[in-house]
């Protein structure tokens, strides 16, 4: 059943769960907890004071800084004020966050004091930024732009109250996603097109409800926990713990508590946990009554071996940015195993021939194409890609898949280029355009290499300048350039690339002179 009654604004909703659940945890993490009465109050009075530092309707304000429950009151206030958040992760290298925080054109950054360096590196070249607001009270920066301590401003009642807008159907946030270009696009999501992969997946379909804990592992930067482990909670009422990092020992260390009701994560994080409960010979997940993947491919032979191992439900959906994520689920009852479910109800989603858009037969492969209520609002400042993306409606996801008898939906691969390492996405251009800014290579392309732990990694290909070349070098090059996870895991040296009539690069054939 479609729950109508949760497609409304996060002001309406806290007020609901401040009154009939104030003092209930909303938001963990391992420093500190926020009841709804709290988040409710403190989010207003930092909505007011952002407004007032110069924040107006539809500016963008970034939230740079781990997972937190810091992180959460930056999103949600920001969103009060009327303004986009922009989340950045705490990892990206300065040249990332300043892509990101000049292409929005941030008005207010949130960050804390072991970030703040990199904001005094970058301030000169941020024109537009008014404001920054430190998460850590006791700060002291190089930073010149006018700073706040969070803490301060969420308990003091602003001059300005937080503008509160009833519509719901302006951007909210900005994701920035890899593209095939390799510049990340900024993918603009309503409170609307969020709260409705709520109200019709993870409230009816998950049964997700305010009598749930649920344990995030995820990065909240990442679209899919922005949905389902900041949005939906608000939405439900429900608690969760946020973990900074991902470990797996942490991770087990807090399902043994039992406290916990579902876990959502990547089909990695499911594998690393399955083996380490595995060795340790303990499997009973004490209260766990759902978990669910996304993010990318989940074998069919690790669902299996994780519910036989655990005895509780592990649901694949498939999710992707540009739909404000859901776009199928499992079921909890009869499944397929290895497919990722059924599309949405409320959902157009069909599976085409790419060139002639004609439906495909069931069981043949094709690109899956969606339209509905959760389809982006755009691409920001890049209308061309919107439109190549969105046609009359319908969102082109770029990966393939196959639908049976049933509709129980397969993604089979993806026509996007995209390498997912453990549930990271990379695109290869971002990584040749780094690696082709050294002088000791001519030329160079990445392929999706496979990988037993992670699925697929990238390894970089190079045409050397000259016999000088030194693999080492480039990585160091990549290291500084990149965040961790784009980091080629190999290097490979030829003699050139092969490339279509059209320029393209043909990444299968790069990956066929590893095989060799
Ligand atoms: P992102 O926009 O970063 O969320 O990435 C979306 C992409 O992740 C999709 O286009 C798919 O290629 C992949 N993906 C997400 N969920 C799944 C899933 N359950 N099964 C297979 N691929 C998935």
């Amino acid at each position: 059943m479609f729950h109508a009654e949760l497609i409304t604004p996060f002001a309406a909703l806290l007020e609901r769960h401040a009154r009939e659940r104030g003092n209930k945890h909303a938001y963990r993490d391992n420093t500190r907890a926020v009841t709804y009465a709290d988040l409710y109050r403190r989010t207003a009075n930092l909505a007011g004071h952002i407004a007032a530092l110069g924040l107006e309707p539809g500016d963008h304000a970034a939230v740079l800084l781990p997972n937190s429950v810091d992180w959460i009151e930056a999103t949600i206030a920001t969103v009060r004020a009327g303004g986009v958040a922009v989340p950045v992760s705490a990892e990206a290298t300065p040249s990332e966050v300043l892509y990101r925080l000049t292409h929005a054109g941030c008005r207010v950054v949130f960050t804390n004091t072991a970030l703040a360096p990199v904001l005094a590196e970058l301030a000169g070249e941020l024109p537009d930024l008014r404001a920054v607001v430190i998460v850590d009270a006791d700060h002291t920066s190089a930073l010149e732009i006018h700073q706040h301590a969070l803490d301060v401003l969420a308990d003091r009642a602003p001059t300005t109250p937080a503008r509160d807008l009833d519509d719901i159907d302006v951007p909210a946030f900005l994701v920035y996603t890899s593209g095939t270009t390799g510049k990340p696009k900024g993918v603009q999501l309503s409170c609307r097109g969020m709260l409705w992969v709520t109200a019709s997946c993870w409230a009816p379909v998950l049964g997700l409800s305010e009598s749930d804990v649920v344990l995030s592992p995820l990065p909240l930067y990442h679209s899919y926990a922005l949905n389902l482990s900041v949005i939906s909670i608000l939405a439900t009422g429900a608690t969760i713990h946020l973990m900074e990092k991902y470990s797996t020992t942490e991770a087990l260390r807090l399902l043994e508590t039992g406290e916990f009701t579902v876990m959502p994560a990547v089909p990695t994080i499911f594998h690393y946990l399955m083996e380490a409960a595995l060795a340790k010979g303990s499997t009973a997940l004490n209260g766990l009554r759902a978990c669910v993947s996304a993010g990318a491919i989940m074998p069919a032979t690790l669902n299996t071996a994780f519910e036989r191992a655990f005895g509780v439900p592990l649901l694949d959906g498939y999710g992707i940015t540009e739909t404000s994520t859901m776009v199928t689920m499992n079921p909890q009852g009869a499944r397929v195993m290895g497919s990722c479910g059924l599309p949405l109800p409320g959902l157009a989603v069909r599976i085409v021939d790419p060139a002639s858009l004609a439906d495909c037969a069931p069981g043949s492969e094709g690109e899956l194409i969606v339209r509905g209520p959760n389809v982006m609002l755009g691409y920001l400042k890049n209308p061309e890609e919107t439109a190549r993306a969105v046609r009359n409606g319908w969102y082109h996801t770029g990966d393939l898949a196959r639908a049976d008898a049933n509709g129980f939906i397969t993604i089979t691969g993806r026509i996007k280029e995209l390498i997912i390492r453990g549930g990271q996405n990379i695109a290869p251009a971002e990584i040749e355009e780094v690696v082709l800014g050294l002088e000791s290579v001519a030329d160079c392309a990445v392929a999706a290499l496979p990988d037993s732990q992670l699925g697929e990694v990238p390894g970089l290909f190079v045409v050397p300048r000259g016999p000088d070349f030194d693999p080492a070098e480039v990585l160091a090059h990549c290291r500084k350039h990149l965040s961790s996870y784009k980091v080629p895991a190999s290097v490979h040296v030829i003699a050139e690339v092969p490339r279509t009539g059209s320029g393209k690069v043909i990444r299968f054939k790069l990956k066929e002179m590893v095989a060799d």
